[in-house]
């Protein structure tokens, strides 16, 4: 038997209600914020994100899906995240000169050669938005409160906002400095990978999981500590909108994020009781994003929500039991011309709007009610020989047991 690839997986009928439900909720909250759905392609250009992503990170040393395209000498990635295709999308359609903010959200699948385990897969679905245009913290205030609103909608208690910031250009390099001294001075405690970060990516040190980096991290110097006084204001500001909006957070030295290309503030959603992989939602503000992919001076604020672990965290609080529709009908018939009579009434009530049901399978009249049960069926009809020649049949309420005589061809459900 041919199995689906390992780390990812199929999602079948009796869960795509939930996943509908939580992309209806993320739909209809972008919208509210004013963001309008993109898509973009599923494949790019390898050099898009080894540019968008950043060359040293693990997202695309390790984990990008490359491949060489068929005919051309070309090498192409599946998406390993979202952001580097959008702003593509944006300067490639001449988007830049628009008025400002642009604000996009889109929901996707994205690729990762990673180590499949509980909220880790190798493709995963991610509710993403992307804000262009604006250097305020109003618009760090209003990304976060979106995606805020969304797991609040979702019902998720257990949540909480961790936020920091990475400090800019200015400010950054002297923070780097400070960085690399400290963990050099403990260089011999550090892990492997983290020893090779200390040159190319110093801040990636703050956020590895391996124990003794980890300890190490803790008495690391802080970027808060060390940000120039626009990122301080900026910061100061972001933390004044949100107590004004009445959305909790923490302040968490921590937060660095895994992405090459964020600056100033950044921030990561964390559930609580869903095990290692936590974090429901990272974003960030990445200033020089667009530029860097041939784009103006464009600075951006956006976040990835993975909803993988949405779903984890929703069942953890018993949030996850939502049905799909129910059919209004299930008309059981009981010989030949009662089967096509039976279609003909369902293809008429569809055609009305509402969810009918008949048998195509067969069975005895026993088995169709057994089924009718089964599919929790809110009407039943049965039809049959005598009640084709009277044109009328018993509408039969199932919860109540009630029965009412319709016309068989012109009765309204
Ligand atoms: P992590 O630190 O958990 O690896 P990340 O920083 O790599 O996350 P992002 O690139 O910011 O993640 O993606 C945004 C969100 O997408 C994450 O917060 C997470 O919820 C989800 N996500 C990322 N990678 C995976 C994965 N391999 N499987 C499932 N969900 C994922
Ligand atoms: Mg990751």
């Amino acid at each position: 038997m041919i199995q689906k690839i390992k780390g990812t997986m199929d999602i079948l009928p009796g869960e795509t209600p939930l996943w509908r439900y939580i992309e209806g909720i993320m739909r209809e909250e972008a919208e509210k914020y004013g963001y309008g759905e993109i898509r973009t392609p599923t494949f790019e250009n390898t050099e898009l994100f080894v540019r968008g992503v950043g060359d040293t990170t693990d997202v695309v040393q390790k984990e990008m899906y490359t491949f060489a395209d068929r005919d051309e000498d070309r090498s192409i990635s599946l998406r390993p995240e979202g952001t580097a295709s959008v702003v593509r999308a944006l300067i490639e359609n001449g988007k830049c000169s628009d008025p400002m903010p642009l604000k996009y959200y889109y929901i996707i699948s994205c690729f990762r050669h990673e180590k499949p385990q509980a909220g880790r897969s190798r493709e995963f679905y991610q509710f993403g938005t992307e804000m262009f245009g604006s250097h305020s913290p109003a618009s760090d205030a209003t990304a976060i409160a979106l995606a805020n609103s969304v797991l609040r909608r979702l019902g998720l208690k257990n949540v909480k906002l961790h936020i920091n910031s990475i400090g800019c250009k200015e400010c950054r390099p002297k923070y780097r400095e400070a960085l690399v001294r400290y963990f050099d001075s403990r260089k011999d405690k550090l892990c492997d990978t983290c020893k090779t970060r200390l040159d190319k990516n110093p801040l990636r040190l703050l956020d590895c999981k391996n124990p003794d980096c980890a300890e190490g991290a803790k008495a690391a110097p802080r970027t808060t500590e060390h940000l120039c006084e626009s990122c301080e204001k900026n910061f100061s500001l972001l933390k004044s909108a949100l107590d004004g909006m009445g959305i909790d957070y923490v302040v968490d030295s921590s937060i660095v994020r895994g992405l090459d290309y964020y600056t100033g503030t950044v921030f990561e959603f964390i559930a609580e009781g869903i095990g290692a992989q936590s974090t429901v939602c990272g974003g960030g503000r990445y200033d020089g994003l667009v530029s860097s992919l041939g784009g103006p001076e464009l600075p951006g604020i956006g976040f990835g929500m993975g909803i993988t672990r949405l779903i984890l965290a929703m069942r953890e609080a018993g949030l996850d039991n939502i049905e799909g529709a129910k059919p209004k009908l299930y008309i059981a018939a009981m010989g030949e011309s009662a089967m096509l009579k039976a279609l003909s009434i369902a293809e008429r009530l569809r055609k009305e709007g509402v969810y009918a049901e008949c048998d195509v399978v067969g069975r005895s009249l026993k088995a169709q009610m057994k089924y009718a049960n089964k599919i929790s069926a809110e009407y039943t009809l049965i039809v049959g020989d005598s009640e084709i020649e009277s044109g009328k049949a018993q509408l039969r309420n199932m919860q109540s047991g009630e029965q009412t005589e319709v016309e068989l061809d012109s009765f309204r459900i």
